[in-house]
């Protein structure tokens, strides 16, 4: 983690520095629209470092951002992979709340390159036969964020046939009632789903 409090200002980060980024953070938007429509898009800020070399990290809309710097990457596949691990750090650690969750579970989902695809996975439930599964391609959890259990959404026809969010945007939002119960933070934990390299692991746990 680095302070941002005691650095030179930072810049954005122009459309065309970093292709790759740039394609990589325009599929991780669509799931922060799709999972926090109330959330301007995340953006690119620099961080002149030397001359010729910034730092670039994944930023909020006002510029808060939070974790380690983008390292180079040669392919759109690790360009997602840590975009999406850097905008993971910088929604849950900045809004203070866990993202994406995968809203079969109510869980933190992560990043995790299944041949070739990166994707959002989830641990899945405690209960036997409930196994972790791959929610979603990273930058496609707006096809499925109001389908039920993923052994249901396969025959869903919204999802064998792409057609969308449009589909469930006309239907009831399935709203959870959380029950007050003296396991609410135990379950919030757990939901989180936090690295332990993460400031707000190190809190929750301690
Ligand atoms: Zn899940």
């Amino acid at each position: 983690m680095r302070a941002f409090f005691d650095r030179s200002e930072p810049r954005l980060v122009l459309d065309g520095e970093h292709p790759l980024w740039d394609e990589a953070l325009a599929a991780v938007n669509r799931d922060l629209a799709a999972t926090l429509p109330d959330q301007r898009p995340l953006r690119l800020i620099a961080y002149p470092e030397c001359e010729d070399l910034d730092e670039v990290y994944v930023a909020l809309s006002n510029g808060e951002a939070h974790g380690s710097p983008l390292t180079p990457v040669r392919s759109a596949v690790e360009a997602l992979m840590a975009v999406a691990d850097a905008a993971q750090d910088t929604v849950t650690e900045r809004l203070w709340r866990a993202w994406p969750v995968c809203t079969v579970h109510d869980l933190g989902m992560h990043p995790r390159d299944v041949d070739g695809r990166p994707s959002w996975w989830c641990a899945g439930g405690a209960r036997r036969g409930d196994p972790a599964h791959i929610r979603a391609a990273i930058g496609e959890l707006d096809a499925v964020r109001r389908t039920p259990a993923p052994t249901a959404s396969a025959a869903s026809p919204a999802d064998a046939s792409g057609a969308g969010p449009q589909v469930f945007a006309t239907s009831a939002v399935p709203l959870r009632v959380l029950p007050a119960d003296p396991d609410e933070g135990r379950r919030r934990l757990l939901q989180l789903q936090v690295s332990a390299r993460s400031v707000l692991g190190a809190l929750t746990l301690h």
